[in-house]
């Protein structure tokens, strides 16, 4: 079998077209489009990539980006007043602190701050606690770009096994919350879990969130499954630019899947566009308006 590649950047495409028609009826009801500010701490490559396309995203979907830019020797009370300001701004919905932060900072301390009607990451222990529970939330991006994409490839996951590899706040976890809240059998795997390769062979759904290049080999892939890739590592190459690859060797995966997520270009671009997505809909919620439809 060689399996489906899910093209994660035409989904994308298509969620973004959808958020920006919507930003237009939003802004042409209220007089404002919805703002998204975002913090970057320090000068960390990756993060600066990131921020950027963020931005660039932002605008594309005209919307308001405010850009925050700020030394990484700022102290935690200076970017704590930071984020308390953009909380008490009118004109913004969302707020989106990169990590990782600078040493000096507790990270937990600055997610705290923000308000949960503008924290468009998902990360404030309200908006995790209302996942769980079952609430009106808003989600991680990266886990809801998963969802999208399995849910788009499957339709019902009712009654079929996933196995999450990887319990971080960021993407494991709440893609647990998910699958369950979908009804699927969730099974989350972690770094002390025994004989991992036997237990994603259970699965219908393997959603890969490592960090280690390449670690989940074919012959641990059930004949048929469906694998989400969340890893992006990238590995030495002889012209020492590097190369992307993704937690899943992705070759022999896909001889037995039957549709699988390259890296690039499966779950990255539906990050960014689930974090435009929740922007809306906290620009919407905060309005008083009834969720945007389609999203
Ligand atoms: P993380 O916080 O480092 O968590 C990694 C998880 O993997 C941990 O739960 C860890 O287990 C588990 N793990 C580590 N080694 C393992 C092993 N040998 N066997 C089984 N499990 C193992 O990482 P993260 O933030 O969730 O990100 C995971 C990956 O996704 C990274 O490559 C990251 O770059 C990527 N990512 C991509 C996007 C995107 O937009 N596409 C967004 C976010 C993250 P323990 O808990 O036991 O330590």
């Amino acid at each position: 079998m060689t399996a489906k590649r899910i093209d994660g950047k035409a989904a994308a495409a298509a969620i973004r077209e959808t958020v920006a028609s919507r930003v237009h009826d939003f802004a042409q009801r209220m007089g404002r489009p919805p703002g998204l500010a975002t913090v970057l701490v320090g000068e960390d490559p990756a993060s600066a990539v990131y921020v950027r396309s963020k931005n660039r995203a932002t605008a594309e979907a005209g919307m308001a980006g405010f850009a925050h830019n700020l030394p990484d020797t700022i102290s935690e009370a200076e970017l704590l007043q930071v984020v308390t300001d953009l909380n008490a701004d009118e004109r913004i919905d969302g707020i989106l602190v990169q990590l990782p932060l600078p040493r000096q900072i507790d990270a937990t301390r600055v997610i705290e701050t923000i308000e949960p009607g503008k924290d468009v990451d998902g990360f404030h222990p309200v908006n995790a606690g209302r996942l769980a529970i079952g609430l009106p939330s808003l989600v991680p991006c990266t886990p809801f770009g998963c969802l999208h994409l399995l849910k788009a490839e499957l339709g019902s996951l009712a009654g079929l096994e996933a196995v999450v590899i990887g319990r971080s706040n960021i993407v494991g976890k709440p893609m647990a919350q998910l699958l369950i809240a979908e009804s699927s059998t969730v099974t989350v795997a972690h770094s002390k879990t025994r004989d991992l390769p036997g237990v994603v062979r259970r699965a219908d759904i393997v959603v890969a969130a490592v960090g280690r290049a390449e670690m989940v080999r074919g012959d641990w892939i059930k004949p048929g499954a469906t694998v989400i890739d969340v890893g992006i590592n990238r590995i030495p190459t002889e012209d020492g630019k590097g190369r992307l690859v993704g937690d899943v060797a992705y070759d022999e995966a896909a001889e037995v899947a039957a549709a699988i997520t390259p890296v690039p270009g499966g779950v990255g671009p539906m990050t960014i566009a689930m974090l435009l997505r929740n922007t809306l809909v906290a620009a919407h919620r905060r309005a008083g308006l009834h969720d945007p439809e389609g999203l």
